[in-house]
């Protein structure tokens, strides 16, 4: 058993607000919103980033993951991006895969 926190939103040890959940993936809100939209996709499989997670998942686990990504992403009809960040240079802060989806306002380029 692992004491990731993800892994304990996975299996309910800790509330999220979920919306979205099945075998391969749950989705829920971020705690701390950086759009007006602000949801978080995450393998139920623990992977600490994403190479790890590309060289271990199913097929099956990797394409559920991209699938819910694009379906929540898809709700925006203006827009949306999706971000992950990777290790300490990429401001990586929980070490259990996640996909960031924003959603709701106008993004700007760079990033930070
Ligand atoms: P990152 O910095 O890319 O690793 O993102 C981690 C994200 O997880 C941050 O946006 C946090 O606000 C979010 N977060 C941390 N703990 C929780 C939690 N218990 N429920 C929902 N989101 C969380
Ligand atoms: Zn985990």
């Amino acid at each position: 058993m692992t004491d990731c926190l993800f892994c304990k939103i996975v299996r309910k040890e800790i509330p999220a607000r979920e919306v979205l959940r099945d075998e391969h993936v749950v989705a829920f809100h971020d705690l701390n919103p950086q759009a007006p939209h602000h949801v978080l996709v995450i393998p139920t499989v623990h992977a600490d980033q994403l190479t790890a997670f590309a060289s271990a998942a199913s097929g099956a686990q990797a394409a559920s993951l991209l699938a819910a990504a694009a379906e929540i992403g898809g709700t925006f009809p203006d827009g949306y991006r999706v971000v992950v960040n990777t290790g300490k240079d990429g401001g990586q802060t929980v070490g259990h895969l996640h996909f960031h989806v924003l959603g709701g306002r106008q993004m700007t380029w760079p990033p930070g």
